[in-house]
């Protein structure tokens, strides 16, 4: 397995293996990888013959006020993840290598940025969508891999790729947990133990919601109020949102039909904290 932080490395050796006649999977992250980002490369090496893992903290995604400075980093742990998970080609640049001290372009998916968690963080879709653009003009994949864990994420890049004619297939990826239900997430760290347990609000107020549809519920009012009961009995739970929406566009559903979404954001002490289901109706 190689490691660059340059761009015309990872282009040169691309453009080997394309001469090759080989097939390239590229999964995006900011590292600090757990099971959940295992589970990506391993897809991604199953499907291609080459695969390259971005590992890059990326500054523009981060509101000002957000976790930037604090964001957990272990580049010689990811390493070792990478290559566990049959992963070929580590990019993991300086952000001077991304970005010029006068960079001036971004890539803006509107609509399905605007819901959910562009409402509390309005620049963060700007900043994903400009640098998972950047990434795929940088490695050029047949397919890119991407965990429903970011629901609102997955959609925007789909949504990103058709609308610019980008030829790569996205790949959706199911939530990898801790057994006791917790998405895997690089924030889970910020964590206390009594947050830890507090936390677990999240993936039942889920677990309770995608049930609830499952046994034929339809109206979101009465889906998201149980959820929200469930999330508020927690005291140290703060909700940022509770929502049903269309898993394509995004959109706020009143009735669970469709491709559904059920999505949450919350606070468990200052660590904001999501999570989903997906169900087809
Ligand atoms: P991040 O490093 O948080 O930007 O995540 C990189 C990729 O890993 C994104 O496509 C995430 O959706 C995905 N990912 C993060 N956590 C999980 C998880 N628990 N299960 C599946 N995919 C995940």
């Amino acid at each position: 397995m190689r490691v660059t932080g340059l761009i015309k490395e990872v282009r040169e050796q691309v453009k080997d293996w394309r001469r090759q006649g080989l097939s390239v999977g590229f999964v995006p992250t900011m590292g600090f990888l757990h099971e959940g980002h295992e589970s990506l490369i391993a897809r991604a090496a199953a499907e291609n013959d080459k695969v390259v893992v971005s590992d890059f903290v990326n500054p523009i995604q981060f509101g000002e006020h957000e976790d930037l400075s604090t964001y957990p980093r272990d580049f010689n742990q990811d390493q070792r993840v990478c290559a566990r998970a049959g992963a070929d080609l580590i990019f993991h640049p300086e952000k001077e290598e991304m970005y010029a001290p006068d960079f001036s372009t971004y890539t803006e998916v509107e609509n399905v940025s605007k819901g959910l968690c562009g409402k509390s963080r309005p620049t963060h879709f700007r900043g994903v969508c400009t640098v998972v653009s950047k990434l795929f003009h940088i490695v050029l994949p047949d397919r890119a891999y991407f965990g429903q864990k970011d629901a609102q994420q997955l959609a925007v890049i789909r949504r990103m790729v058709r609308d610019m004619d980008m030829d790569i297939e996205i790949v959706g990826c199911p939530i990898v947990r801790e057994e006791d239900g917790l998405a895997k997430s690089s924030r889970n760290t910020y964590l206390n133990p009594e947050e830890r347990t507090a936390a677990l609000v999240l993936s039942k107020a889920v677990a309770q919601g995608e049930e609830l549809i499952r046994n034929g519920e339809r109206d979101a009012g009465v889906i998201l109020a149980h959820m929200r009961n469930t999330i508020e009995a927690e005291p140290l739970a703060k909700i940022d949102y509770v929502e049903l929406s269309d898993a394509d566009s995004i959109e706020p559903l009143q009735k669970a039909e469709g491709r559904v979404l059920g999505a949450v954001a919350v606070f468990i002490g200052t660590t904001r904290l999501i999570d989903n289901f997906m169900i087809e109706v």
